[in-house]
């Protein structure tokens, strides 16, 4: 049986959010469409994360499925077919044999455009507070000037010669199996039944153009370098399919002064031997603007201060903490006047 962690790489106790992000990262991976992609593996990666994605079914998973090496199998739609032999061969599989795979598929599915693929760059504070973005992108769309339908403005829908308004046609093939008989989609109508009587001039027919089109991308607060955002539909348009998906990748620009650790921010703030002998108070730089922190008096080199709510918007709208890791700064050279002041710091016992 599949180990559906194991499919996306996560371990048993990854929180929703890991399980997503692993998911995120391994569909854009393998997706079919993609150079380099995978459908079985796409398809198990859907699968995975259609459980694992879901509270209930996850822990029906985790309590029956095969949760641990050794343990009882099946339980969880674990069915175990054997060795079947070919009097058992999927009927599916046969058709494919037979008639190849692609186009008008035996296991139904309406044909997409392809997807796209691009990459932004975003500075670090916006990836903290979210942002959005505006590109334009050249790609196969539908025609403007007809709407996608391939006819000229008024021009009258009459029926396809070729298919006889059916939409499809009968691919009929002898073979070792026996005779078969598969319904394939007309490519005169592109299955409509239906051709228009004027061709659109714009498109000669074909529905499709290739045009910028500008698309927004909405980035959420939170997002990590590295991250995919899906925009469904944004992708390339094909004659009668439905459009293909925009594919994201964010790219976060590294920060001069915080680093992100979770959805914390981390700091490092150097002040002078005075200063963590008797405290003070100090203005610091922080992604909403400057703020006045306390440095303790007496604070230890290392030491880290935490202000509360400074840090990446989170998933739940609330804020990480902002952690201003303190160094003093050891003088490196003395005057005879300081070390005199030093030797009486000495006397009262410092
Ligand atoms: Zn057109
Ligand atoms: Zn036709």
């Amino acid at each position: 049986m599949k180990d559906y962690y194991d499919i996306l790489g996560v371990p048993r106790n990854a929180t929703t959010d890991d399980v997503k992000k692993a998911y995120r990262k391994l569909a854009h991976q393998y997706h079919p469409d993609k150079k380099g992609g995978d459908e079985r593996r796409f398809k198990e990666i859907n699968e995975a994360y259609q459980i694992l994605s879901n509270d209930d079914k996850r822990s029906q998973y985790d309590r029956f499925g095969n949760a641990g090496a050794g343990g009882p199998e099946g339980g969880f739609g674990g069915f175990d077919f054997g060795n079947f032999g070919f009097d058992q061969m999927d009927v599916g599989d046969i058709f494919e044999t037979v008639f190849g795979r692609g186009g008008f598929s035996a296991s139904g599915g309406k044909r997409r455009g392809r997807d796209i693929s691009i990459d932004i760059e975003i500075p670090f504070a916006e990836s903290a507070f979210g942002t959005e973005r505006r590109v334009l992108i050249r790609k196969r769309a539908l025609c403007d000037e007809c709407s996608g339908t391939g006819a000229e403005k008024g021009s009258a829908l009459v029926t396809c010669v070729t298919c006889h308004g059916a939409g499809t046609l009968r691919d009929t093939r002898k073979s070792l199996f026996g005779t078969f008989t598969k319904m394939v989609e007309c490519g005169t109508c592109s299955g409509k039944g239906k051709v228009p009587e004027k061709q659109c001039k714009t498109c000669k027919g074909e529905t499709i153009i290739v045009k910028s089109e500008e698309v927004h991308i909405i980035v959420p607060a939170g997002i990590e370098d590295g991250e995919v955002i899906r925009i469904s539909g944004k992708g390339e348009a094909a004659p009668n399919a439905d459009m293909g998906d925009l594919y994201a990748k964010v790219h976060v620009l590294p920060h001069a002064v915080f680093k992100r650790l979770r959805h914390d921010l981390v700091m490092r703030f150097e002040v002078p031997l005075s200063t963590a002998l008797v405290g003070s108070s100090e203005e610091i730089e922080t992604l909403d603007g400057k703020i006045k922190v306390k440095i303790p008096q007496g604070v230890a080199d290392g030491e880290v201060l935490k202000v509360a709510g400074k840090g990446i918007v989170r998933d739940d709208g609330g804020r990480g903490d902002l952690l201003i890791e303190v160094k003093i700064h050891m003088p490196k050279k003395i005057t005879p006047a300081l070390k005199s002041l030093i030797e009486e710091l000495k006397r009262e016992g410092f």
